[in-house]
């Protein structure tokens, strides 16, 4: 069994100074979010009230036309809802009315805030409650803000499932609650690993449909599955619910001591623990060692993005055998990253916001092996010769838990192996730019 205990502290990163700059940041707003929560929860309907532009970003990142009858929309504010010349709460009123009667299959409404109803200061939570009275009970209203202008695009999905948690019904009972929209095979795996323990009765939030008995209080404890769910987070705990600290399911050591955290909460034993786990860790710990071939002793450099850097750091670090230059997040919550900077070895440069054009700069000059960083640097980045991975893939992907650990490793591997290529035959770079042999799905880069 490997040895999962944290690194002693004067090893680990939790204590390490923080580099905090602030400036200019390269970020995707929050709407991206309702292309994964849209999915997630069968019955809701995500309506953004927002402009064109808001309507554009989330047509082009769902990457396809819509032809079924979707459930995400825009409620687009003209000029004269901007000039305050038009009731905009009149017109969402109507808006929202005409949606519902035509749409009965929608039993959850989110009225979605952006840059342009935020301007306008138009209220949607005022909104949600007089649209839930009116629309009760067939039909729940909520709001939150997908605003990019000072966000990271991970924040939709946190400010989203906070909205959710004030009216989860009451309830004492002892219960697990997972929380964060994964894909369902991957929450699945982890169900059933759970249930093998003798863990039953998991509730999940997101909960697929607005009628599942999902409640929460003092008997609840959780276990984020996401390192991007600060809101919801303080939500649940506001509720009563009790959050078990552990490192994030991502490759074999951050899913086992995930796991561990919730089994140990549980009573579950050892020898329980270990007939359940051995098998998928084997795989596991075969299906990275086979991916990571290309990451061994290459170096890695993380921009602030999807809040997934510094699990992601720690897996690529301990099980991969790379090196991390920078690590850098858009926050650092102690208290949710905490067990994952523990495992992180001393080192790289730890750093929260961003300045971009000094991070660019550092970046430069480290000239890593490896950069994960948002879509409008990786170009750029690529064409000064940095081999760059899509931090925003990396929530598209199913990558947690150990089935997937693999993948996770491959995700960053592929680049690698891509730009050793391009080294060999420079010759192949268009093919790859125009989506070629080097394209991810959806024609991501790979
Ligand atoms: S950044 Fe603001 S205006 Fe642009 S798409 Fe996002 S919410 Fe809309």
């Amino acid at each position: 069994m490997n040895d999962l205990s944290p690194p002693s502290l004067s090893r680990g990163c939790r204590d390490e100074p923080i580099l905090k700059q602030r400036g200019q940041h390269e970020v995707f707003c929050g709407l991206t979010g309702i292309i994964w929560l849209h999915r997630k929860m069968q019955d809701a309907f995500f309506l953004v009230i927002g402009s064109r532009t808001c309507a554009h970003l989330l047509q082009s990142a769902a990457g396809v036309m819509i032809f079924a009858e979707p459930r995400f929309g825009t409620a687009i504010l003209e000029e004269t809802d901007l000039a305050g010349l038009a009731d905009a709460q009149t017109e969402l009123d109507r808006v929202a009315t005409e949606l519902l009667a035509r749409r009965p299959d929608i039993k959850q409404l989110f009225l979605v805030g952006s840059c342009p109803s935020e301007v306008i200061k138009l209220d949607l939570a005022r909104a949600a409650e007089r649209l839930t009275e009116k629309h009760a009970p067939s039909v729940r209203v909520l709001n939150f803000s997908g605003s990019g202008i000072e966000t990271t695009f991970t924040q939709g999905e946190d400010a989203c499932l906070a909205s959710m948690v004030p009216v989860l019904a009451k309830t004492d009972a002892r219960q697990l609650m997972l929380v964060g929209a994964l894909p369902d095979v991957v929450e699945e795996q982890a169900v059933s690993l759970l249930n093998q323990m003798g863990i039953d009765g998991v509730k999940v939030l997101p909960a697929p449909r607005a009628d599942e008995d999902l409640g929460v209080g003092s008997g609840t404890v959780f276990a984020l599955t996401q390192p991007f769910l600060g809101d919801t987070h303080a939500a649940l705990e506001r509720r009563g619910a009790r959050h078990l600290s552990a490192p994030f399911p991502f490759g074999e050591e951050g899913t086992t001591a995930w796991l561990r955290a919730i089994a140990d909460e549980f009573g579950i034993d050892a020898e329980t623990f270990d007939r359940v786990t051995a098998a998928p860790r084997a795989r596991a710990r075969k299906a990275i060692a086979q991916a990571s071939e290309a990451l061994r002793d290459k170096s890695v450099f993380f921009f602030p993005d999807s809040q997934l850097e510094i699990p992601l750091a720690r897996f690529l670090t301990r099980e991969c055998g790379m090196n991390a230059i920078e690590v850098a997040a858009p926050f650092i919550h102690k208290g949710i990253v905490g067990p994952d900077l523990d495992m992180l070895a001393q080192g790289p440069t730890l750093a929260e916001g961003q300045d971009v054009d000094l991070q660019l700069e550092r970046c430069r000059d480290a000239r890593p092996d490896l950069t994960v960083c948002g879509l409008g640097l990786a170009n750029p980045l690529e064409a000064e010769g940095l081999a760059t991975k899509w931090a925003i893939e990396l929530v598209f992907t199913p990558v947690h838990f150990y089935e997937q650990a693999g993948d996770l490793a491959g995700l960053f591997s592929r680049p690698m192996r891509r730009a050793e290529m391009l080294k060999l035959d420079p010759a192949s770079s268009r093919e790859i730019n125009l989506g070629g042999a080097g394209a991810g799905p959806r024609g991501l880069p790979a």
